[in-house]
């Protein structure tokens, strides 16, 4: 079978004027990480940690490193891996001192017997395994501060829309780890969370995805990302789904789920069921965001009902298409 993988780097409004360049050669960087694996006869399971891994250390997304700020300004990440061939899943919640959440979820998956581990546990159980201690000023984004500054001054949590306008050309490189340049995507109404899918030549399917969750969001809330069937999910049957958005919708929804459900039960393809669960489930609620999806026999959804996603994907001898608005 040919290997096929997809990624996301978050989903939100256009910010208009601003070079996309540093976001496409970003996502390629982490597809190639990603299609490496798979083109060696590796696991969709270790092409979606290898992609999700090079977009956390990219300060351009919302994760991990360059992670968005809670409202008492501590980045508390969340994590999830799922396996399509075993419906084996892991994930963490509210980590402050792993530098690869995505690799902490994996550990959980494959190691602790348990599916999702939160705070000092979480973190007590990667020190455990030998994961090292990550400094906050290794996540710390000038960048971000000041994001959680402007939402703290209109007033607005991370689950409102809030429309904080573009403020990023004054700040472009202000960041500490001074990479990170104005967003073609308004940073300010944008949901960043990384994630990706894959088949390998195997045709198992396998997701993973990371956050920072939302800016100025309350201390201990815990999104849709490490909650299975929310922010991800995998099975052979079906398909391998990565979400990113407003959380609480993708929760009360189901979301990555709702995908996989119309498939096995419904009879619909991927993009029937992919369209609908954007357009019309999450819509419905007033949810915003999108997902990207690939099923058992190959083909890839990326649906979102906001101005832009920045995503890409790969099929085996095929060239990396990356993208960012419609
Ligand atoms: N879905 C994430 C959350 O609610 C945010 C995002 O996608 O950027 O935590």
């Amino acid at each position: 079978m040919d290997y096929v993988l997809a990624i996301h780097g978050g989903a939100g409004t256009i910010n208009p004027g601003v070079d996309e360049a540093p976001y496409h050669a970003a996502l390629k960087a982490a597809a190639a990480a990603g299609e490496a694996v798979l083109a060696a006869g590796g696991s969709a399971l270790d092409a979606v940690s290898t992609a999700v891994v090079e977009l956390e250390n990219c300060i351009l997304f919302n994760a991990a490193r360059g992670a968005v700020y809670t409202s008492d300004a501590v980045q508390e990440m969340d994590a999830i891996v799922m396996d399509g061939a075993s419906l084996a899943t892991g994930a963490v919640a509210g980590i402050s001192t792993v530098k690869n959440p995505v690799l902490l979820a994996r550990a959980v998956m494959e190691k602790s017997g348990c599916v999702l581990i939160m705070g000092k546990g979480a973190e007590r159980f990667a020190r455990e395994q030998g994961f090292p201690f990550t400094p906050p000023e290794y996540f710390a984004s000038k960048v971000r501060l000041n994001q959680l500054r402007r939402a703290q001054e209109a007033g607005s949590c991370s689950l409102l829309d809030h429309d904080g306008g573009n403020g990023t050309e004054d700040e472009a490189g202000e960041d500490l780890n001074g990479t990170m340049s104005a967003e073609p995507i308004n940073p300010d109404t944008k949901y960043g969370t990384v994630g990706a899918v894959a088949r390998d030549r195997f045709g198992n399917l396998a997701s993973a995805v990371s956050t920072g969750g939302m800016t100025n969001k309350r201390p201990g809330r815990v999104g849709d990302t490490p909650i299975v069937g929310a922010g991800c999910y995998a099975a052979n049957a079906t398909a391998a789904v990565a979400s990113t958005g407003t959380g609480e919708h993708f929760i009360r929804t189901v979301l990555a789920y709702d995908v996989a459900a119309r498939m096995q039960y419904g009879g619909a393809t991927l993009a029937e069921a992919a369209k609908v669960a954007v357009h019309e489930t999450l819509t419905g609620i007033g949810g915003e965001g999108g997902i990207i999806a690939i099923s058992h026999d190959g083909s890839v959804a990326m649906q979102f009902n906001t101005s832009g996603m920045y995503r890409a994907s790969v099929r085996e001898n095929e060239a990396i298409v990356t993208a960012v608005f419609a």
